[in-house]
């Protein structure tokens, strides 16, 4: 599962100022989809729609074929795992840090989802800052790393679509190809993503939408993308 579809959605915060005009978009299960375009195209506001912080003035979104409105607020939320922007860690192994919230996963479940995520070789390590307690050395995560934390820690609920809104952060290059690196295998692993983001280097992705104006100015892999302009 994981398929998303935005069929000719519209929004407006204020029915003075329509945010999305008309944008339709397709997601097949297991594919990576990111949302670019300039600032205040509407990045956020497709997540947020997702997550159903709103509903839809024009248009509708599903789900697997499923209206978003008749999916209750639970099931949303379990079929959507949101991969916040800052990740609090807390004192105890990365492997408890992305155990956190699925008490009953076994040990392979956690180093699978590690993995993925490309952190497998620090799962026993602990974070920096909380390494004196302890006596043993601590690593000092990147941004990237701690990032990656989360998406381990968000893999292992298992839900069917992985989100990320980045729209606002600025991620330097290196970190933002770790990221996409993991994510990129997230997604092969069946796992639906999507991903707003403020920059136009993201070339992972299979499908990358660009909104301008409330429309899907274009849409293509990064090299169809370079091509046309
Ligand atoms: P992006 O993520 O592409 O930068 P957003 O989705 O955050 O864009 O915002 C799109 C537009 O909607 C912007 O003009 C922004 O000011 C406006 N906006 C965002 N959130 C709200 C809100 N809660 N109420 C009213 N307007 C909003
Ligand atoms: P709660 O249901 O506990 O009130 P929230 O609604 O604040 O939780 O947020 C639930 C999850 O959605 C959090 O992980 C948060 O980081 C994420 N989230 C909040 N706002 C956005 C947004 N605009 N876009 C994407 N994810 C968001």
């Amino acid at each position: 599962g994981g398929a998303i579809r935005f069929d000719h959605v519209g929004f407006a915060y204020d029915p003075e100022r329509v945010i999305l005009k008309d944008v339709s978009f397709d997601v097949p299960a297991g594919k990576m989809v990111a949302i670019v375009g300039p600032s205040g195209a509407g990045k956020s506001t497709v997540a947020r729609l997702l997550l159903r912080f709103y509903d839809v003035t024009g248009g509708k979104i599903t789900i697997d074929g499923q209206n978003i409105r008749d999916v209750s607020q639970h099931s949303l939320r379990s079929a959507i795992g949101v991969v916040p922007q800052d990740t609090v860690l807390f004192n105890d192994t990365i492997f408890y840090n992305i155990k956190y919230g699925r008490a009953d996963a076994t040990d392979a479940e956690v180093y699978a989802a590690a993995k993925l995520a490309q952190i497998d070789d620090f799962v026993r390590a602990l974070p920096d800052g909380y390494n004196t307690m302890v006596g043993e050395r601590g690593l000092k995560l990147s941004g990237g790393e701690k990032q990656r934390v989360a998406i381990a820690r968000t893999i292992l609920k298992a839900p069917p679509i992985l989100l990320l809104d980045e729209a606002t952060s600025a991620l330097d290059s290196h970190t933002e190809r770790e990221i996409q690196d993991a994510l990129d295998r997230v997604s092969k692993d069946r796992t639906t993503v999507v991903i707003a983001h403020r920059l136009s280097t993201i070339i992972h992705a299979d499908s990358i939408l660009v909104l301008e104006a409330g429309r899907v100015a274009e849409q293509g892999t990064h090299g169809e993308l370079i091509a046309k302009n």
